[in-house]
């Protein structure tokens, strides 16, 4: 029986990599919810292909939408607004999978409330686990949710666990014979650039990823390893284990993607073609296995693979992140919210590169710190922290 799929930020770079996994697979998905922020003539596009149900965009968009649709003779799919619109789809009782590919904070609340419904969410959002991450993973067990990675090392480390590990309770140590995850970074555009490049780096030079094409926030976090940064506290929380267990290893060529290693001494890696689909369809399949378009690896083409250490001095942001994780409670809920204002800044040409992980530090010491163990708590810390990062990039301002 086909399943019923809700795709929040379907005009994303994750939204669209996910209609191409479905385009192959017409028979096992349909696409029953869409929601889109501001590319309102592409979200109708999706519509006039798709027929959902429901399409969700903010409020201020739904005329606009309106247009679209009459121009277009669409008169299937029902428009809803907000976040009140993204939860609603998210947790419609018609709905199977949830693939939370909303970027940033703004995806929390219709993530979480996929999780509390009991679905099968295709965790892109990273975000909304690294701010909520023990209420999400509680959420998750209570309501018998299956949270899967769809980034692609904690995917990738998923593939390389043993059978059932996602369910264990590790007190947070590695189980079943696992020693060490080894969380792989190709290091981004910016891998070789000395201190004083860095400082001069331009939006559009930060947005050329290397391996992988996405949209511009996690492009920016990327060069700034804060995306790694950020994927470190997502390993911890998806896999129960602190954050000593999670060694970072750039590996330029992002062919493997992530390691697990095991007491007896043995690697187990998962490696691919750099290409969003393979960890799409491997959540949607779990624990079966769909095709996609994605070429076998050819290992002699791709026959170098290095590895080196992650540098803390030109890429702080990772070292941030860790220290977070250590420390706790809401300060990954101030680490991120800090990140999200600071690299908006920087795409608007307001502040620097190097400004990045500085208004971090900054926020992470000015905000206090506390349990993490209600929602409003951290998206009251959530909001604190972005007030006082604006203040920061606005003095900083060029
Ligand atoms: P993107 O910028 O290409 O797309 C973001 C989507 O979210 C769009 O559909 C947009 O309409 C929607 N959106 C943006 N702001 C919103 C808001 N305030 N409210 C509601 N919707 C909003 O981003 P992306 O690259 O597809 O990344 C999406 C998520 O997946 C991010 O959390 C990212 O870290 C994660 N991710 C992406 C990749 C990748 O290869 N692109 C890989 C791993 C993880
Ligand atoms: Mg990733």
């Amino acid at each position: 029986m086909s399943q019923s799929v809700c795709i929040l930020g379907v005009t994303g770079s994750i939204g669209q990599s996910t209609l191409k996994v479905i385009d192959r697979h017409p028979e096992k998905y349909n696409v029953f919810a869409v929601s889109a922020f501001s590319r309102v003539e592409q979200l109708s596009e999706i519509c006039q292909q798709y027929h959902p149900q429901y399409a969700v965009v903010p409020a201020a968009k739904v005329d606009e939408l309106h247009q679209f649709f009459k121009l277009k003779n669409i008169t299937s799919t029902e428009i809803l607004s907000d976040e009140s619109g993204l939860i609603a789809v998210a947790e419609h009782p018609q709905v199977d999978i949830v693939m939370a590919a909303i970027v940033g904070a703004a995806g929390l609340l219709p993530t979480l409330a996929a999780v509390q419904a009991g679905k099968r969410v295709l965790l892109a959002n990273k975000e909304s686990l690294v701010m909520s991450g023990d209420i999400m993973m509680k959420a998750a067990k209570e309501n018998k949710a299956l949270l899967l990675p769809v980034d692609s090392e904690h995917n990738a480390i998923f593939q390389c666990l043993p059978q059932n590990y996602l369910q264990l309770d590790t007190g947070g140590k590695p189980q079943l014979g696992v020693s060490q995850i080894l969380l792989t970074a190709s290091g981004g555009p910016f891998l070789h650039h000395t201190l004083d490049e860095l400082s001069k780096v331009t939006p559009a030079q930060a947005c050329k990823h290397p391996n992988w094409s996405m949209g511009q926030k996690i492009s920016v976090d990327s060069a700034t390893l804060m995306n790694k940064g950020l994927e470190l506290i997502e390993a911890c929380h998806l896999f129960s284990i602190q954050e000593h267990f999670v060694t970072v290893v750039v590996h330029p060529q992002s062919i493997i993607h992530s390691m697990v290693q095991y007491v007896d001494g043995s690697t187990l890696a998962q490696m691919g073609n750099p290409d969003m689909c393979t960890p799409i369809a491997h959540a949607f399949a779990w624990p079966n296995r769909i095709e996609t378009h994605v070429p076998p690896l050819d290992l002699f083409v791709n026959d170098t693979l290095n590895f080196k250490q992650p540098d803390t001095v030109r890429f702080p942001a990772l070292q941030l992140a860790r220290e977070a994780m250590k420390s706790g409670g809401l300060a990954p809920a101030i680490l991120n919210a800090a990140n999200e204002i600071a690299v908006e800044a920087f795409l608007k040409n307001k502040i620097k590169f190097l400004d990045i992980p500085k208004v971090v530090e900054s926020t992470l010491n000015h905000i206090q710190n506390s349990n993490a163990d209600s929602l409003e708590l951290i998206l009251e810390t959530d909001s604190l922290s972005r007030r006082y990062a604006i203040q920061l990039t606005n003095s900083l301002s060029t």
